[in-house]
């Protein structure tokens, strides 16, 4: 049996392999075959011109640079018509090298789900991976090989406006999180036509710059960018993801497009990537403005020299790689490592077999309105919802409410509810196909249950007159409901704030209802953790709703009448005032006493503000209690080959069935360098019904003890740990010391 199995083992990994060389045979022959000019079309990427709502139109130029095989790949281009429209004209080329189609499918293609720190908050692999999974069948049925996604970059600074797009503050998560999105877009295998190709970005450090200001310089320590800031891209790497994009930024002086450091030595060589790198849109053209390169040719044999593959709308490539080619700058051999990654690429999406595979109509109209889509964006919108403060059991509210007050400038809003980075289809009717506030609160009531609505305001700008008659709805209810936040063009790329309290005149709307005397629920919608500290002390309850997606309406009244359990745990530290930014949950201790509440003296912390944050990493409430009891160690002193089991009882003391994300916690306690406070290891999202109990266990081993030392090496050093099992970073249940030795 044993041997047949190796036997069975053997040949599949031979017929793999023979694969791989009929891939590898052919993109070589290919290759003899194409001039300079078309290798280094293959390298250059252009944005199509038709807008997402007008007929195409396809630039002359362009035209004829595809016919001629002077591209490589295409991003922007909707739809399967579109899609073929310009793969025809690459078949129209000498060599037939088919286009590659790439699109910013972050967070759903016609079906869009929650903002992708939104799922980041739901804690749940699955979920996560699923909604992915969606995405990638809906676009892969729509002519799209390629989606420039996930951005896996880590987030400590809210004032960035792209947090909304990663998974937040906390690497182990975001490495977790990163894993189960590649392997959602890009299923078991390329060429399956329910996925695509998944492009990790932004490499690297991207989320830490300078002042949380976009595009801006991040100078950063080796150790930072290797402990903190590169593990989601190296678990990207190890679910199988096919491309990396590089950063607008640059690392320690050198701009990411041009840095060999980042892009030859750690990922083509460190983690022996196979794949291709494209640069971000213009990155290399920016080198100039960066005051990097004299101008656009010196630009090209930077981002060449450094391991950029290809050039996204620079046209720095297209102009200038053949002339240094010429002039022995770039060699031959350079253009073709490039060239053959990407057909590599081509070939295994099946492109070379049949260039229109993906552009299918009849595959998209079913896959674009597949009803287990809508399904999946309900479940994971749910999930990703947090429940920030629940007073005197206001939620969830009853089905027999008389009245109730939905008031605020998002409760009838639709493509809100999508956020940024969503992909909008010139064929959609969004007030048809997204569930607003308002339709999802009908469609939970019964009959019975009048709803009143008033706006209040708007989003920002200084206008009160709306209030008086918000208030006067809210005093006809039973409850109100006010849902505020930020607009969706408030997170996202170049949407960076130095002001996170929110916009406008909202606050002041949410003081005039509370003084109503009536029990208030606020929905806070947002891409990034916003300051509400009036709101958060004052208004019993407050459920924070992110951008949810087109089920948004649906599944915010699922967690607002108790239909679903709020699970969500925020994947950021939410802070008191942005002067506490960066503030995150893993800093290092310093040589002072912990900065509490009341800390007087010479401490690290402010005269004027509290350290700690408004509300911690990890934090959710549930409808229901979990109790954490009887914590067991499986032995409190090992050595580095063996490990320890850790495991607790967790109760659900509630009247209701609920999820509750138990957070496994490490602290160093003394190293080589100095370590963070508590660090998360681990998390398991546990589903227990009211009153029944589990025995949790999670294993410790050497892995999870490591970190780079002095020396930067990965290594756990021996010493005093201590473990700690949390509800929240903030909220430890149970702890205990070990030691390895
Ligand atoms: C963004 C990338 C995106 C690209 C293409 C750039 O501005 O930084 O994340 O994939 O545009 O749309």
């Amino acid at each position: 049996m044993k041997k047949n199995a190796t036997f069975l083992l053997l040949m599949v990994s031979l017929f793999a392999t023979a694969q791989q060389e009929t891939i590898d045979q052919k993109v070589n022959g290919l290759l003899k075959k194409m001039t300079i000019e078309e290798k280094i079309g293959q390298l250059n990427q252009y944005t199509g011109d038709n807008s997402a709502t007008g007929p195409i139109t396809i630039n002359p130029n362009k035209q004829a640079e595809i016919k001629a095989g002077l591209v490589g790949s295409m991003l922007n281009i909707i739809g399967t018509k579109y899609t073929r429209q310009y793969q025809e004209l690459a078949m129209q080329s000498r060599l037939k090298i088919p286009l590659l189609f790439g699109q910013d499918v972050i967070h759903g293609y016609k079906t869009t789900f929650p903002i992708p720190l939104a799922e980041a908050a739901s804690w749940d692999l699955g979920a996560i991976e699923l909604a992915a999974r969606v995405a990638a069948t809906e676009a892969a049925a729509s002519g799209i090989h390629w989606t420039f996604a996930p951005m896996v970059d880590i987030g400590r600074d809210p004032r960035w406006g792209r947090v909304m797009e990663g998974a937040g503050e906390d690497t182990y998560l975001g490495s977790k999180i990163a894993y189960a999105r590649v392997k959602g877009f890009q299923g078991n295998k390329l060429g399956d036509l329910n996925s695509v190709m998944a492009c990790v970005k932004h490499f690297a450090a991207y989320g830490a710059a300078t002042g949380g200001r976009d595009y801006n310089s991040v100078d950063m320590s080796e150790r930072m960018l290797f402990e903190t800031y590169l593990p989601p891209f190296k678990a990207a790497l190890d679910a199988g993801a096919a491309t990396f994009m590089n950063s607008f930024n640059d690392v320690n002086g050198i701009p990411a497009t041009g840095n060999a450091h980042l892009q030859r030595d750690i990922l083509k060589g460190k983690w022996n990537f196979q794949g291709f790198v494209v640069s971000d849109w213009g990155s290399i053209g920016e080198m100039v403005a960066h005051g990097y390169s004299k101008d656009l040719k010196a630009a090209a044999l930077s981002a060449i020299t450094a391991g950029s593959d290809m050039d996204m709308e620079s046209n720095a490539y297209r102009y200038n790689l053949a002339e240094l080619v010429k002039e022995g700058k770039v060699s031959v051999d350079l253009i073709d490592d490039a060239v053959k990654r990407i057909l590599r690429k081509k070939f295994e999406l099946g492109l070379f077999e049949d260039p229109y595979r993906y552009s299918d109509e009849k595959r998209a109209e079913k896959a674009l309105n597949n009803p287990e889509n809508r399904k999946a964006a309900r479940e994971v919108a749910e999930k990703s919802i947090v429940l920030l403060k629940n007073d005197n059991e206001t939620l969830p509210l009853s089905k027999n409410l008389k009245t109730i007050a939905f008031i605020g400038p998002m409760v009838k809003e639709y493509k809100a509810n999508m956020g940024f980075w969503s992909v909008e289809l010139p064929d959609v009717d969004y007030e048809k196909w997204v569930v607003s506030q308002w339709d999802g609160l009908q469609n939970k009531v019964g009959k019975n249950t009048k709803l009143l609505y008033a706006k209040g305001c708007e989003v920002d700008g200084d206008n009160k007159e709306g209030f008086a008659e918000a208030v006067a709805t809210a005093k006809q209810a039973d409850v109100v409901i006010l849902s505020i936040g930020e607009r969706r063009d408030m997170s996202g790329e170049a949407k960076s704030r130095s002001d996170l309290h929110l916009p406008g005149v909202q606050e002041d709307l949410v003081k005039a209802i509370q003084a109503t005397g009536k029990p208030v629920i606020v929905l806070v919608n947002a891409g990034r953790p916003l300051i509400f500290n009036w709101t958060a002390d004052n208004v019993p309850a407050i459920v924070y709703t992110w951008w949810l997606g087109t089920e948004a309406g649906n599944a915010i009244a699922d967690v607002l009448f108790g239909d679903y359990n709020p699970s969500g745990k925020l994947p950021m530290t939410f802070p008191r005032e942005v002067g506490q930014i960066p503030i995150y949950y893993n800093h290092f201790s310093t040589g002072r006493p912990p900065a509490d509440e009341n800390s007087k003296g010479y401490v690290s912390s402010y005269i004027d503000l509290k350290n700690s944050p408004k509300f911690p990493f990890g934090y959710g409430l549930s409808y229901t209690k979990f109790n954490y009891t009887d914590l067991k160690l499986s032995s409190t002193k090992i050595k580095s080959n063996e490990t320890i089991k850790v495991s607790f009882q967790l109760s659900n003391v509630g009247k209701v069935a609920g999820e509750e994300v138990v957070q496994l916690y490490l602290k160093d306690k003394f190293g080589s360098v100095v370590r963070p406070v508590l660090e998360l290891r681990d998390f398991q999202k546990v589903k227990l019904n009211a009153g029944e109990s589990k025995t949790i266990e999670f294993t410790i081993d050497k892995e999870k003890l490591s970190f780079y030392n002095d020396k930067l090496e990965w290594i756990a050093e021996p010493g005093d740990f201590e473990v700690m099992i949390g509800s929240s970073s903030a909220d430890i249940k149970l702890k205990s010391d070990f030691e390895l030795n």
